[in-house]
């Protein structure tokens, strides 16, 4: 029998679903345009559809008209990018999700304690960019294991590792690891940096891929966390693990000789993208789909205080 394996849960977590909440409620509320600075969140199918409704992504908060209403991403900024909108009098809205707020305020707290920060995650990434421009002269980028030698501290007594919100949860063991060899008194976090949401994608990823001959994850390249869930599910044991922005994307020979295919969708896809993706394997004759749940997950986060009026975490 030709079957899928869905993974539970899967796409949409609270802080995407909150910052794309956030842009629709200003288009209401304050009409086009509604400048975002940077992708809202990263799925290209999210940002095409409120371009469509009037939303206009920009790079960087100077190139937003003078007064204009600019929406900061769910990944975070950095206090500079704040400082540069107030100074070009514009309406910002920070739709920050609330976890990355989290760690901007770790980075603070330990920096005004005179901590050096080992901050791992990956290099480039706006949400690293933003929470690095919280302390830069105490944070240093670990990009992985294998990038802890050249990581250089003041006061080996004074020490201690962040993260990035979305990494894999087994390779952050591994490189915190091989950072403690080096430091053996390396601080850890007050609690996880890595959010309950890539947590919970990564268990239920893992529960599927070793009974699957393939899996694909719904998600694009550029989203952290779905490039981390193809990989965990191939250390996981699944036969190939792919990701894909749409049914699309899905290549007839990954089908051949398979039986059982799993599915899941990172945190910033929408569930109508994997209902696509079901369709299009119950044509290829893959019609019986279990969902299997590893976690269950009920977290809402709240919209910005300023667009609450009226309006309900949905
Ligand atoms: S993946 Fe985690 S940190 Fe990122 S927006 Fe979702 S809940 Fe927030």
């Amino acid at each position: 029998m030709r079957r899928v394996l869905l993974a539970k849960p899967r796409g949409y977590c609270a802080g995407v679903d909150r910052a794309v909440q956030t842009v629709e409620v200003a288009l209401e509320r304050y009409g086009a345009p509604i400048y975002v600075r940077k992708q809202i969140v990263h799925n290209k199918h999210v940002v095409a559809a409120l371009e469509q409704r009037g939303a206009v992504f920009v790079d960087e908060v100077a190139d937003v008209p003078e007064g204009g209403v600019v929406v900061f991403s769910a990944h975070g900024v950095a206090p500079e990018v704040r400082a540069d909108a107030t100074a070009r009098n514009l309406h910002a809205i920070d739709a920050t999700c609330p976890l990355v707020t989290k760690v901007h305020s770790e980075a603070r707290r330990f920096a005004a304690q005179g901590y050096d920060i080992l901050l791992i995650g990956h290099e480039g990434h706006e949400e690293v960019v933003g929470t690095t421009g919280e302390a830069p002269a105490h944070i240093q980028l670990v990009d992985g294991p294998r990038d802890n030698a050249s990581v250089q501290v003041r006061d080996p007594a004074r020490v201690v590792w962040l993260s990035q919100t979305t990494l894999s949860v087994d390779e952050t063991i591994e490189t915190v690891g091989a950072l403690r060899e080096r430091f053996p008194m390396l601080a850890d976090p007050p609690s996880d940096d890595i959010c309950y949401a890539t947590q919970n994608r990564q268990a239920a990823v893992k529960r599927i891929a070793a009974e699957s001959d393939v899996v694909i994850v719904v998600g694009s390249r550029n989203s952290s966390n779905s490039v981390r869930l193809v990989e965990v599910a191939v250390d996981a044991g699944a036969g190939a693990a792919y990701l894909v922005d749409d049914a699309e994307s899905i290549e007839s020979a990954w089908l051949e000789g398979v039986t059982t295919v799993g599915v899941s969708s990172g945190a910033s896809a929408p569930e109508d993208l994997v209902a696509g993706v079901l369709e299009h394997l119950a044509e290829s004759g893959f019609d019986h789909v279990e969902e299997v749940e590893a976690v269950a997950e009920q977290m809402v986060f709240a919209l910005p205080h300023e667009l609450r009026q009226g309006k309900s975490g949905r």
